[in-house]
């Protein structure tokens, strides 16, 4: 008979936030596949697992799905683990289950914690319609880009950032989105600094900048949805402004004229300016 390959949710930084069934399929399973096997032996031991532990990780995804295919087809079960929250969002694991899939092998999800599902229940932004993004591009140019394209989205809009990008994040957000949007900053979950701010990126920044302590950790972001009657904040005066000023001027230098009066990113407000 062909093995089951578990999908399992380990924590987000509370070794106690595991289901279960979470570590009865842990201890059952022939072999575990974790992202990173020396951070994963933290948890296992605490649960006293001592499953044979293989490494799977997204350097070697691809070569290894095929092994482990192979594993599953000869009727081992397996476990996929990342280092924290649900394997797939935002981790390694989906070339491995659609291959399994393709191959007619049972994917089983063992589900609990991710971060942004965590994040999102305890945020006070809207939760009906949501998109998640993930980690935006690391360089400015391409984070702006990357703004700009979700700056419109009518819905909640999630993504995951890094502390050594939150402060630069937070300020290219300001520049697109302006000072009227509500953000939430939910930081280190689950764990003894959690910090979950809800407010406008003003005061997210104020609060970034307070401490350099408050810059630590795992981050995530959640952005409200556009209100449709209440365009982001500075759009409407940018309407306004920029046909008068392309009557006097070109575009690029009416762009640049738009940025300085609305606080919008120049890119944006050209971009805006070639659309009129
Ligand atoms: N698979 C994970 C999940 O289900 O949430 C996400 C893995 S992703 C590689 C790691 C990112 O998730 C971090 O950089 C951070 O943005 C976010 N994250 C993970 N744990 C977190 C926590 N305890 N608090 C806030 N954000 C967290």
């Amino acid at each position: 008979m062909t093995g089951i390959l578990y999908i399992v949710a380990t924590p987000i930084g509370n070794l106690d936030d595991i289901t279960f069934r979470a570590i009865e399929i842990l201890k059952n399973v022939d072999v575990i596949l974790a992202e990173d096997t020396r951070h994963s032996k933290r948890l296992l031991n605490h649960y006293d697992i001592n499953t044979p532990l293989r490494a799977f990780h997204e350097h070697n995804e691809t070569q290894k799905s095929a092994d482990v295919i192979d594993a599953l087809i000869a009727g081992q079960s397996l476990a996929l683990i990342s280092d924290a929250g649900t394997p797939l969002i935002s981790d390694p694991g989906y070339v491995l289950v659609r291959t399994a899939k393709q191959a007619g092998v049972v994917v089983s999800p063992i589900p609990g914690p991710s971060a942004m599902i965590s994040a999102m229940s305890a945020a006070g932004i809207a939760t009906d319609r949501f998109g998640f993004f993930g980690f935006l591009p690391n360089k400015k140019v391409a984070r702006m880009k990357a703004i700009q394209a979700i700056a419109h989205i009518e819905q909640t809009v999630i993504f995951y950032e890094s502390p050594k990008r939150i402060l630069d994040c937070t300020k290219d957000l300001l520049s697109v989105l302006g000072d009227q949007r509500i953000v939430c900053l939910a930081k280190e979950l689950t764990k003894s600094f959690e910090t979950i701010k809800t407010d406008t990126l003003p005061n997210l920044l104020g609060y970034l900048n307070e401490d350099a302590a408050h810059q630590k950790g795992e981050f995530v972001i959640l952005i409200s949805a556009i209100d449709k009657d209440n365009k982001i904040a500075g759009e409407e005066q940018l309407d306004k402004v920029l046909p008068i000023l392309l009557s006097e001027m070109g575009t690029s230098k009416a762009a640049k004229l738009a940025a300085k009066i609305t606080g919008i990113d120049k890119k944006y407000c050209y971009q805006r300016a070639i659309e009129l």
